[in-house]
């Protein structure tokens, strides 16, 4: 995870305060106020919210049958759609087209996720302290969790407010990049090989080796093979993959895990993530291979030119700074130093990295 030093407000994302309806929408809302219908009809865009939260708590809204409520739900929902979908070019400008969980270089479409989820915790459905750019992926593992329940319990509050809940699922109960600078070193990533029936682990040193080389990409069967030296023998094409390290259960790390699915070695080919990134250590790896055969700082400067792009264009930028920091340690601190502009991954807040 990259950790990122997101603004507080972004002056290109501002959905007015008062929202007009027409329609079904505009007649019911007039219904539940008593006014006279009229084909337009204006509300708060806080009230929008407060109505959805009525339905998220499981009360009724009052002054409409239920079947009123399903139309007047399904059309104030599609507002707020539209409202923090305005969200997604600003957060692009901001932070880079990456998924903020996984990493992913995302080429097109930037998914808004919502970090406290929207549909069980409306108030912060427009809010843009809430929004992360992210990868379709990663935005349906987490989906609507944590639920109101889970979360109630967490807070340790015995009647929590809207704003304990989010306290609890930002500051108590995850990960975030936006908030945690350490997230980097949190949520290590190691290489792992398959052999006899099983996934080993591989040292920092070991994972780099400068024989290891990727062998195939297998879209079909979900696997990547690779060449990988240990204890200086060369294994032909044994299945790797890079995992989040697994903390131990109930940590923050391990949940963080499980809510965006990162270790998800998911029976779905569509869901790419844990191949991709394991792809990209062996981008990085050779782009190491590469920096390494500079004979000298004159070298080595004429060979850095590229590195940047060809990460930003990889992705995953932990793991590009996982293989670098194994590989040799300078070339950490360079990667941090001088990708952190617009044009290669904006933002990265690089207070706890090497
Ligand atoms: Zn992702």
């Amino acid at each position: 995870m990259r950790p990122v030093k997101k603004s507080s407000n972004n002056q290109s994302y501002a959905p007015d305060a008062a929202q007009s309806f027409s329609g079904a929408v505009a007649a019911l809302l007039q219904k539940i106020d008593g006014v006279a219908t009229q084909p337009n009809y204006t509300i708060d865009l806080d009230r929008v919210l407060k109505l959805l939260l009525e339905r998220a708590k499981g009360l009724p809204i009052a002054g409409v049958t239920a079947v009123e409520q399903d139309v007047l739900v399904t059309g104030l929902k599609q507002r707020v759609t539209t409202l923090y979908k305005t969200a997604a070019l600003p957060l692009t400008q901001e932070l880079g087209a990456f998924c903020a969980y996984c990493g992913t270089a995302l080429p097109g479409l930037v998914e808004v996720e919502h970090t406290v989820p929207k549909a069980p915790y409306p108030m912060y459905a427009t809010t843009w302290e809430n929004f992360l750019p992210a990868c379709g992926p990663c935005n349906t593992s987490k989906g609507n969790k944590p639920d109101r329940i889970t979360a109630t319990q967490s807070s340790g509050i015995h009647a929590p407010d809207e704003t304990d809940l989010r306290n609890t699922i930002r500051y108590h109960c995850y990960i975030w990049p936006d908030l945690a600078p350490d997230c980097y070193r949190r949520l290590p990533l190691k290489l792992h090989y398959h052999d006899s029936n099983r996934w080993i682990e591989l040292d920092p040193a070991t994972s780099v080796n400068g024989n290891n080389q990727l062998t195939a990409y297998d879209v079909i069967q979900h696997q990547i093979l690779a060449t990988i030296e240990v204890n200086h023998t060369l294994l032909n094409d044994v299945p790797v993959t890079v995992v989040v390290d697994c903390a131990a259960h109930d940590t923050v790390e391990a949940d963080t895990i499980d809510l965006t699915g990162l270790n998800d070695d998911s029976s779905s080919i569509y869901d790419r993530r844990q191949m991709n990134r394991t792809r990209a250590w062996f981008d990085a790896l050779e782009e190491c291979r590469l920096l390494g055969t500079a004979q000298s700082g004159y070298d080595l400067d004429l060979l850095w030119k590229g590195t940047p792009r060809r990460a930003a264009s990889s992705g995953f930028y932990a793991v590009w700074l996982t293989v670098m920091q194994a590989y040799g340690a300078h070339y950490a601190t360079r990667f941090v130093q001088e990708t952190k502009n617009s044009l290669y991954y904006p933002q990265t807040n690089t207070h706890s990295l090497p």
